[in-house]
């Protein structure tokens, strides 16, 4: 048998907040390109701890009991995209869902997964407006997200991706960017996430519940305090809006 390697950065065996509506283990691949002031999981975007993929099926086979779908985050898990193709493949042979967190820099991995019909979810992050892409990002990334963008909702609207939304995570000052966000991703399921950061004091629910109403459109919201909540809106400024 073919041996494929991942450089591994970990794995949850039970998680009940990654995938809204499911019990999942998530599986964390090492590396990604992009380096965001406020990556959560900063100390796996460089070094090198390479597996073999058979040993990370073994540990997804350890979960079985308790789950219905795996998770493929990171660093950036589609930069590695043998090995997670591979273990997608072996993931639906098991029966389970397969969702991947994505920064969407690497639209060709993510074109594949859709074509063997391999994927399930999609959370696919955006980060700024186009026009401060690049220059927040510090590379040449827009265009590759910009695709990965059209690919997701091409197939979730060709039913071959069932579920797909788009991450904004918000920090303050930066709020007034959101609907422009939101506009250019066009009409797809939106996922506020709040912000963490050292120097910043993250918004609260009811500071993002705000941001949200500026959207007049059902989003999620994601705290730490609060976890996955869906927020249908200000529904008297909506009401107000169609007038
Ligand atoms: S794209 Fe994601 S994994 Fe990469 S640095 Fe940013 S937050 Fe971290």
């Amino acid at each position: 048998m073919i041996s494929i390697k991942l450089n591994f950065g970990g794995f949850v065996p039970l998680s009940t907040v990654d995938w809204r509506g499911r019990s999942a283990c998530t599986v964390f691949l090492r590396g990604c390109p992009v380096r965001c002031t406020y990556c959560q999981n900063s100390s796996i975007l460089s070094g090198k701890d390479e597996r073999d993929c058979e040993e990370i099926i073994e540990m997804i086979r350890g979960s079985l009991f308790a789950i219905s779908g795996v998770i493929f985050s990171g660093g950036e898990p589609t930069a590695q995209k043998e090995a997670l193709l591979f273990l997608a493949r072996a993931t639906k042979t098991m029966s389970l869902a397969v969702g991947v967190h994505t920064n969407g820099v690497y639209p060709g991995t993510l074109e594949a997964l859709i074509k063997e019909r391999l994927i399930d979810h999609v959370a696919l992050d955006i980060k700024a407006r186009w026009a401060r892409y690049n220059n927040l990002l510090k590379g040449d990334y827009v265009k590759d997200v910009q695709k990965s963008l059209a690919l997701c909702k091409e197939a979730h609207e060709n039913g071959h991706l069932p579920e797909f939304e788009v991450v904004i995570t918000l920090f303050r000052g930066y709020d007034d960017e959101v609907p422009i966000i939101a506009q250019e991703a066009g009409g797809v399921d939106i996922v506020l996430q709040q912000g963490v950061t050292e120097d910043v004091r993250p918004f609260s629910e009811a500071e993002m519940e705000k941001i949200a109403d500026g959207l007049l459109r059902s989003v999620k919201i994601r705290t730490r305090e609060g976890g996955e909540i869906v927020y249908e809106g200000d529904r008297s400024r909506r009401a107000a809006s169609k007038r």
